[in-house]
């Protein structure tokens, strides 16, 4: 066994083998998996192994096409089977929005270039002539999809890891991981110890426990999970071909051939925690007693879609279990608070995803940072706050509604509320409809007497639409007061917090005290990994505030600069709150409870100044992502239950109130700003996004050199503003943008009824030959071609006359 290796991956699973081969393939074939018992001895022996292409998520739902796609490279490469079969998959829609989120994905599909496409009843019947279709208002085929062996493809990635150089060893239990001071690692066995730049935690069922070695905690429980295999059915045994598998989410299981019989599985609503915990660590190829009666509702419903399914015996019931983290996505990349240690943990559907997980995995550590946006599967999207009661109740409503439609807004109530505000009880007492923001409780908004009290969903418009629009109105007519506690806050401090952040980032620091700028962070492929406003309090202390829901993200770019001796950095995030105050009357609103003078002449656009607002101290910026005049007015976590009563005292007479972060984002949009993760992602570069000119060429920042290697090429795509013809629904991010001939330029990033404009807004990237006002588009909102037009510029206030009015 080597002593020294590139990468140490622990766990011989689907996923370890996957990322060992992509690592190879990168070419780091100088590394090591370990394997405390046989491959596949975790989860991945007895899966069903369906494989499909859909996902809410375009990037994942690109890499799983991208997995779906290997598997036959991966045979001819390897000569070893993976078992594939590729008969294609049915889905069915009983409802409207599965219809919509169906007819979103088959947008997507043209594109991406995936097979997907929809099927009439006839076609369906050809394909799949023991389904009865009755009541199915849309079917979609996706050709690609079907099943594979499970262990066949473990082998598979093994085999072609170990002809690129890589070792594996089976029965080699890690015992320990030992980060050493040099930043590397110390793996240790039974057999040996090995030294490491990289630790690979793909331990699936085990994840917790070889996390724990490291010191680490992830937010992760196992779960029972069941399917079954009929007997031989007659009709099946007679055909000379394989039967498409079928995907009726709306039914709540899945169903596929198996042999010459059919096999079924589902996620029931009474489902069953396993091993709560820890895993035991003599679990090895065990299954769990049939409890086929937990699942009978779901059987049912197979037995009506397909009654060939009741009319045979049952052959076999797996009842294994699998581990999940609190959004069923996995726990992805390298923890942000250690050195070369990366997570690949709590995969659901391993086996749609193992190729595309394994590629991005090599990308991040070979390459430094993966080439597509992985938000929705960094582990950084979890912080301290996804304790082990949120986890459980996360991952129970999940299991139980593994196969509901998740909408745009929705926001899951299960293990809420796990982080507040001290104004959080005042805001629920005023209506205050919240949402989870990186665990924090925040007002989306707030419903006013007569409205209702809780929200629906739907990728159309639903109950909120009117009462966000009345708060949009009121802030753009009169003022809003808009929570914004949940922006992540930093201060630095000390001699060196200029060159500091100058080093980090890359916009020059203001040099007075009292000025704030905008400045992008560069990402290590040149793309936008953050964007953030850094205002300078005093001479040696500034702060920082950026994305809440990446503050963890970041750390892994703040901790890249060392900081200079006597220099403090401290995240405020929970020890400040602020409020955005914001509207032509703004200004009156704030003056009524300062002596500091607002007037432009005494407190322009871009400055800062602590100022006391009703008896407390504040920092007041004037800046505000709404686009209208208004300040910022940030204080200590204390002080927020008296500043917010002050604040809604005044607004009180002044036709202004309360606003919520969903009126935040229709308004943004109106204005055609940015947001974190949406319009800004590594994946973006700045002069695609418009943040270009805030790039400073002539100091050094972080990954200057990636982007200066990108600077010279012109844009690919380019961020621009849609007015789009709707009526019913508004387009929400992930819709793709075509041209009139069905020709895709573009994508939507984010998108909501701009109330204040009094038209339907989309924000989004389009291929930049044709990213030019006037342009005619379209875009799929709901998955159908509504008609809509490149905006020359930003519909509300472009010239930013009322922002520094
Ligand atoms: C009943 C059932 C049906 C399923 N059906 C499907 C399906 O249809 N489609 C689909 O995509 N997915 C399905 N899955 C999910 C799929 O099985 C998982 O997503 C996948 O197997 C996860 O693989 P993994 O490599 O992450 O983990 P695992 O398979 O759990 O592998 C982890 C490996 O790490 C090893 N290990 C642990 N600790 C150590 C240590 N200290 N040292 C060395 N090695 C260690 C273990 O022995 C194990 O081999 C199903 C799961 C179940 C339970």
């Amino acid at each position: 066994m080597r002593t020294q290796a590139q990468a140490v991956v622990i766990g011989g699973g689907v996923i370890g083998c996957s990322i060992l081969y992509h690592l190879a393939k990168l070419g780091w074939t100088d590394v090591v998996l370990l394997e405390r018992d046989e491959l596949t001895s975790g989860s991945t022996w007895h899966a069903a192994a369906n494989i499909h292409g859909l996902h809410d998520s375009t990037n994942i739902s690109r890499l799983q096409h991208y997995t779906m796609n290997l598997y036959k490279e991966l045979e001819a490469e390897t000569g070893q089977s993976c078992g594939v079969f590729q008969p294609g998959s049915l889905y069915l829609a009983q409802t409207e929005a599965r219809e919509h989120q169906l007819r979103l994905q088959e947008a997507k599909a043209r594109r991406y270039g995936m097979n997907f496409h929809e099927v009439s009843r006839d076609e369906a019947e050809r394909l799949h002539p023991l389904v009865n279709f009755d009541g199915i208002r849309c079917i979609m085929f996706e050709p690609d999809g079907g099943n594979v062996d499970p262990s066949g493809v473990t082998n598979a990635y093994a085999v072609g890891a170990r002809q690129r150089g890589a070792e594996i060893h089976r029965f080699t239990p890690v015992t320990g991981t030992e980060a050493q001071p040099d930043g590397t690692w110390i793996v240790r066995t039974t057999k040996g110890d090995i030294r490491t730049p990289w630790v690979i935690n793909a331990a699936g069922l085990w994840g917790r426990e070889v996390a724990a070695m490291a010191g680490i905690e992830l937010p992760l429980v196992p779960t029972e999970h069941q399917y079954f295999v009929t007997e031989t059915i007659a009709e099946i045994a007679a055909m000379d071909r394989r039967l498409p598998s079928v995907a009726d989410r709306d039914g709540e299981y899945y169903l596929r051939q198996e042999g010459k019989g059919l096999l079924v599985g589902a996620y029931e609503r009474d489902m069953r925690f396993w091993a709560e915990d820890g895993t035991p660590q003599g679990f090895g190829h065990e299954l769990f007693a049939d409890d086929l009666e937990r699942i009978e509702d779901n059987m049912m419903r197979a037995i009506e879609r397909v009654p060939a399914v009741g009319e045979a015996g049952i052959k076999r019931v797996i009842n294994g279990p699998m581990i999940w983290s609190p959004d069923s996505n996995v726990l992805f990349g390298p923890v942000p608070e250690l050195t070369g240690y990366f997570c690949c943990n709590g995969i659901i559907p391993g086996f749609s995803q193992n190729g595309g997980m394994g590629k991005m995995a090599a990308e991040w550590m070979v390459e430094g940072e993966p080439s597509l946006d992985l938000f929705n599967w960094d582990m950084a999207r979890y912080g301290h706050w996804a304790g082990k009661t949120f986890t459980k109740a996360r991952v129970g409503d999940q299991y139980a509604h593994r196969f509901s439609i998740h909408f745009p807004n929705e926001e899951r109530t299960a293990g809420r509320p796990v982080r507040t505000r001290p104004a959080y009880e005042l805001q629920k007492s005023i209506g205050g409809q919240f949402g989870l923001n990186y665990g924090w409780e925040h007002p989306l908004w707030f419903a006013a007497p007569g409205e209702p009290d809780h929200e629906t969903y739907g990728f159309d418009r639903q109950n909120w639409w009117e009462p966000v629009g009345r708060e949009a109105r009121m802030l753009r007519e009169n003022a809003g007061i808009i929570d914004i506690s949940n922006f992540a806050k930093y201060s630095v401090t000390g001699p060196g917090a200029e060159s500091w952040l100058n080093a980090l980032f890359a916009n020059r620091m203001p040099k007075t005290v009292g000025r704030s700028c905008l400045t992008p962070l560069i990402g290590k492929r040149g793309g936008i990994a953050g964007d953030f406003t850094v205002t300078r309090l005093a001479d040696e202390e500034f702060l920082i505030i950026g994305s809440g829901a990446a503050e963890r993200f970041h750390q892994r770019f703040f901790r890249q600069i060392p900081l200079p001796e006597d220099t403090r950095f401290s995240s405020r995030t929970e020890a400040m709150c602020g409020f955005n105050v914001a509207g032509p009357k703004s200004r009156d609103l704030i003056q009524r409870l300062t002596n500091a003078s607002l007037a432009t002449e005494d407190f322009p656009f871009m400055r800062s100044k602590r100022i006391t607002v009703g008896g407390i101290d504040c920092v007041a910026l004037r800046v505000s992502f709404t686009g209208d005049l208004g300040w910022e007015l940030h204080c200590e976590a204390g002080d927020q239950v008296a500043l917010y009563q002050s604040l809604l005292r005044q607004a009180g007479d002044m036709g202004a109130g309360p606003v919520g972060s969903r009126a935040l984002m229709a308004l943004r949009i109106e204005k055609g700003y940015g947001s974190w993760s949406r319009e800004y992602s590594p994946e973006w570069w700045p002069q695609e996004s418009g943040l270009a000119g805030l790039i400073k060429m002539d100091k050094d920042f972080l990954n200057k050199d990636a982007y200066a290697a990108l600077a010279g090429i012109a844009p690919r795509e380019k961020l621009v503003v849609l007015e789009v013809d709707a009526d019913t629904a508004d387009a929400s991010g992930g819709e793709p943008i075509f041209l009139p001939d069905g020709t895709p330029v573009g994508q939507v990033t984010s998108g909501a009824f701009g109330y204040g404009v009094g038209k339907s807004l989309a924000l989004g990237y389009v291929r930049a030959d044709v990213a030019t006002g006037g342009q005619a588009v379209q875009v799929a909102v709901l998955g159908r071609p509504h008609t809509s037009r490149i905006l020359t510029e930003p519909p509300f206030d472009p010239k930013g006359v009322k922002l520094r009015s």
